[in-house]
Order: C-alpha cells, then sequence, then structure tokens
C-alpha cells in the first residue's frame, strides 16, 4: 500500500538541532516516511553516534556539524551539502532554553536565546530558501512552541523567541509561497527531552502539567512526526505560514 500525498522516498532533509531530543525524533520519523536526513548540532561526536543509530535501523542519513548562530559556517556548510544534492526540506528545530527571573537574567543568555531560537531560522532558512528558490520549491518547517502564545515564569526571553518563530514562519511565508515553497511551524507542548530536564526531575511540574494538559499527560516525541511528514510532503502543498500546535490542548484551554 502506499501513500503518495505523505511519501517523501528520496527527498533530502536538513533538520538542524538532531543529535538528539525533538529533532532526532523528527529525524527518525522523516526517515521512516523516505527522506534521506541529514543530521546538524555542533557536537560532531553526538551526530555520529545518532546517524549509526539511524543507519542500522535502514535509514538514509548524513551529517553536518555547524552551529546555526553563525552565518559563515551556515552558508558554508550549505553550499557544501547543496553540492551534494538539493536540501529540498529544512526544518528548524536547533532551540536552547534558559530559566531565572526576568530581573536577574543575564544578558549574554538573552543574546544567546535571540541568536540560537531566532537568528539561526533567517540563516539557515535563507541560505536553503535561495536553492529552493531557483528549483521553485521547498518546504520549511519552524518549530516554535506553547510559548509562542503563552507566557511562564522565569522564561519570558524564550518566550519572546518563539513568539518571534511564529511571525517569522508568517513573513517567510509570505516571502516565499510565490516561489512554490511552502513554510510551516510545529508548536510541541510538554515533550521530556534534555531541555526540559529541570522540569522533567520536578514532580510538582509534573502533577501541574497533568492537570493543566486536556490530554492528562506528557507528550511523547514521536508524536510530532505526524505533523512534520505532513508539514514536509506534498499533503501540505497549499498550507502556508500556518503553526500547527501539537499539546495535548494546553493551548485551547484556560
Ligand atoms: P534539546 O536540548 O534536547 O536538543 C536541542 C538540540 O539543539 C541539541 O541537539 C543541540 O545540539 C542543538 N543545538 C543547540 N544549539 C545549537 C547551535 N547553536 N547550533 C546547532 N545545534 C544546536 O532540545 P529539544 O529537543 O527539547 O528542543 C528542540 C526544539 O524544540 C527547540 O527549538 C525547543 O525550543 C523546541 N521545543 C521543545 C519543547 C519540549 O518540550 N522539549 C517544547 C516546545 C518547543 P549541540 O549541543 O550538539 O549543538
Amino acid at each position: 500500500m502506499s501513500f503518495p500525498l505523505f511519501d517523501l522516498a528520496g527527498r533530502r532533509a536538513l533538520v538542524t538541532g538532531s543529535g538528539q531530543g525533538i529533532g532526532l525524533a523528527l529525524a527518525e520519523g522523516l526517515a521512516a516516511h523516505g527522506a534521506r536526513v541529514i543530521l546538524n548540532g555542533r557536537d560532531a561526536g553526538r551526530l555520529e553516534a545518532a546517524a549509526a543509530t539511524l543507519a542500522e535501523a535502514g535509514h538514509a542519513v548524513e551529517t553536518a556539524a555547524f552551529d546555526v548562530t553563525d552565518p559563515d559556517a551556515v552558508a558554508a556548510a550549505v553550499a557544501a551539502l547543496e553540492a551534494g544534492g538539493p536540501v529540498e526540506i529544512l526544518v528548524n528545530n536547533a532551540g536552547i532554553q534558559f530559566r531565572a527571573p526576568l530581573e536577574d537574567f543575564p544578558i549574554e543568555r538573552w543574546r544567546a536565546l535571540m541568536e540560537t531560537n531566532v537568528s539561526s531560522l533567517f540563516y539557515v532558512g535563507q541560505a536553503v530558501a535561495r536553492g529552493m528558490i531557483a528549483r521553485g520549491r521547498g518546504k520549511i518547517i519552524n518549530i516554535a512552541s506553547v510559548q509562542s502564545e503563552l507566557a511562564r515564569p522565569g522564561i519570558a526571553p524564550y518566550t519572546a523567541t518563539k513568539g518571534a518563530v511564529r511571525n517569522l514562519t508568517r513573513g517567510m511565508a509570505t516571502d516565499w509561497a510565490r516561489h512554490g515553497l511552502q513554510v510551516n511551524a510545529i508548536a510541541p507542548g510538554y515533550f521530556r527531552t534534555p531541555l526540559n530536564r529541570a522540569l522533567v526531575e520536578n514532580p510538582e511540574f509534573s502533577t501541574w502539567l497533568a492537570a493543566r494538559t486536556p490530554a492528562g499527560r506528557w507528550g511523547e516525541t514521536r508524536e510530532l512526526i505526524g505533523a512534520a511528514v505532513f508539514l514536509a510532503s506534498d499533503a501540505s502543498s497549499f498550507v502556508n505560514g500556518h503553526t500547527l500546535h501539537v499539546d495535548g490542548g494546553i493551548t485551547a484551554s484556560i
């Protein structure tokens, strides 16, 4: 049985920040639907280990270690990747978190959050989109957050970055849809990853989360794959500038 609308066979997909966590789950999910995935992160050792696991499972996988906050490194890496064939799908997933009361928030942490969570989408997105525009097709998926909509104490800067991700997604779609690109975002709720270690290890948070989320639990990273496959495939050919919440209903309810 084949599902042509969702078939990613042979498509090359760069997933930033995919040595672990949500990025790795998305890369594995895209690969399971036929894509040739390119893992990225700064830790080359972690990427090689993750790539070996995917390859053992029979998936087509490459690695590209670079820092998404360094525009020169991004330009060089994307040029090298495109020399090996077109990058047809980009998932802008790399992101960081830092928690502190806003009145004590260190300025260097603010800057790092802005560079990693917002500017990198521009750097990598622009570099990859140029090839997509020349080819007249391409898919970009930006990873937003429940914090694209809602704040929580101690993470005001992260909340600002994820609000920007949502609106940058709209802006990218507005500029690039006419060139045959679809640019959309996935906004995850709460998933157990290293980024959320402080929350995962806090039983009070899990109790609060279960009560606050209509689905009554944490999400599993594999539950983000369906949204990614939809937005990476022909099934979403007229979807542009949309943010798809995958959050157990948390942003639907007060
Ligand atoms: P993790 O911390 O588990 O993974 C983040 C990845 O990003 C790491 O593999 C890291 O690799 C990479 N990364 C960080 N900085 C850079 C950089 N400058 N250049 C290249 N790669 C980088 O996070 P999650 O998987 O939890 O989060 C992934 C995305 O999902 C983020 O954008 C996050 O904001 C978002 N999100 C997560 C939620 C959750 O519940 N976990 C909820 C909502 C959104 P390395 O250190 O090797 O560079």
